[in-house]
């Protein structure tokens, strides 16, 4: 019946290859976000040089094997739109951001970060930040939470959040290696910590600008799936993996602008929660896919159909921090989105509610 997750370790055998001189090529990875909120990438080589976006040759996939698009027309563009280097080929090699574009010249429908770019661009005075904390919780090869027993349960949570020794925190070395590989490839990842539920972690990306902030955190997310992935271990971003007891997993959303972050800056944090308040449904619509399962009320969070606020509240939608509230300026948290949400669109709606459509 349940068969041990395989170990696998290319580590020591690839280490002679990566030496090996490439001859003034480099590898570029085209990384795209499919229609499961997935990352899927291919790989090609290109002569060695400084690669800006715009420098990079436009590229496709065949959208049909991604359900992004018929078998009749199957061609999505791959439109190079953020360059990192590379941490898992090292080198002059790069990851390369791309957005999907069909063949019509429009974006495709999995394509987010378009709108919300455009979001970004018409309301860059306002200089805008966002911090997402990413929680995530690892599987085993039996989609079981990573660790745990395959028949019951382990001991009830309370030892586990941000939790130190044997028993109380699993594969803490793909936690090391993914906030290495972030750091490496230029990604403002600010932490991580271990989470609430065994098996599951949360990394934060932040303070980032604009669209800066859904770019960086969907290659923090390609490279936890690929780390994990030379782990033996899958990396789901459902929002409630355990139903009962246990902790669902969120994608906090920190956001201040200029002027929440300065003196007197605590109107303008109210005068944009008044405005979440009156697009509740419209945000939780686009928060996420089965967060019904996690906003109950509970577990550290507030229910679905409510829209509520308060300071040090973790059992609200929106959360002010209490040394916010006492300097009188600052920032405020999000709390509704799932960790499955998008960040481009979590980032567009924020800024289309608060500051308007473009
Ligand atoms: P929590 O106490 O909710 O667990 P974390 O420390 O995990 O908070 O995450 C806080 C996030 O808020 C970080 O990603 C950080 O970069 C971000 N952050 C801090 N200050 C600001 C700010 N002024 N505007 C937006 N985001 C911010
Ligand atoms: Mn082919
Ligand atoms: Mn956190
Ligand atoms: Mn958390
Ligand atoms: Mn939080």
């Amino acid at each position: 019946m349940a068969t041990s997750p395989p170990v696998v370790s290319h580590g020591g055998n690839l280490q002679k290859y990566f030496s090996l001189d490439q001859k003034g090529t480099l590898i570029a990875e085209y990384i795209w976000i499919d229609a499961e909120g997935g990352t899927r990438s291919k790989s090609r080589t290109l002569p060695e040089k400084a690669y800006r976006p715009e420098d990079l040759p436009i590229w496709n996939f065949d959208g049909s094997s991604t359900s992004q698009a018929p078998g009749d027309n199957s061609d999505v563009y791959l439109k190079p739109v953020v360059v990192f280097p590379d941490p898992l080929r090292l080198g002059p090699n790069i990851l390369v951001l791309a957005e999907c574009w069909d063949a019509d010249g429009t974006p495709n429908k999995y394509n987010y970060r378009h709108e919300t770019a455009k979001l970004m661009e018409a309301h860059a005075a306002q200089i805008p930040w966002f911090g997402l904390e990413q929680e995530y919780t690892m599987l085993d090869m039996n989609d079981r939470p990573y660790g745990w027993p395959q028949n019951g349960f382990p001991a009830p949570q309370g030892p586990y959040y941000c939790g130190v020794g044997a028993g109380k925190v699993i594969q803490r070395d793909i936690v090391e290696a993914h906030y290495r590989a972030c750091l490496y490839a230029g990604i403002k990842i600010s932490g991580t910590n271990a989470e609430v539920m065994p098996a599951q972690w949360e990394f934060q990306v932040g303070p980032c600008v604009g669209i800066e902030m859904g770019d960086e955190l969907w290659m923090a997310r390609f490279l936890l799936h690929r780390i994990a992935e030379d782990f033996g271990v899958k990396v789901s971003l459902h929002p409630k993996p355990i139903p009962g007891d246990w902790n669902g997993a969120g994608l906090h959303s920190n956001f201040s602008t200029e002027a929440m972050r300065q003196e007197g800056g605590m109107q303008h944090i109210e005068s944009a929660i008044a405005k979440l308040g009156t697009r509740h449904r419209e945000h939780i619509a686009v928060y996420g896919v089965d967060n019904e399962k996690r906003l109950t009320g509970r577990h550290e969070t507030g229910a679905i159909d409510q829209f509520t606020h308060g300071v040090a509240n973790r059992g609200a939608s929106i959360r002010i921090p209490r040394e916010c509230a006492a300097k009188g300026y600052g920032y405020f948290e999000d709390r509704r989105p799932a960790s499955n949400a998008d960040p481009y669109q979590i980032t567009g709606i924020m800024m289309e509610t608060i500051f308007g459509p473009v």
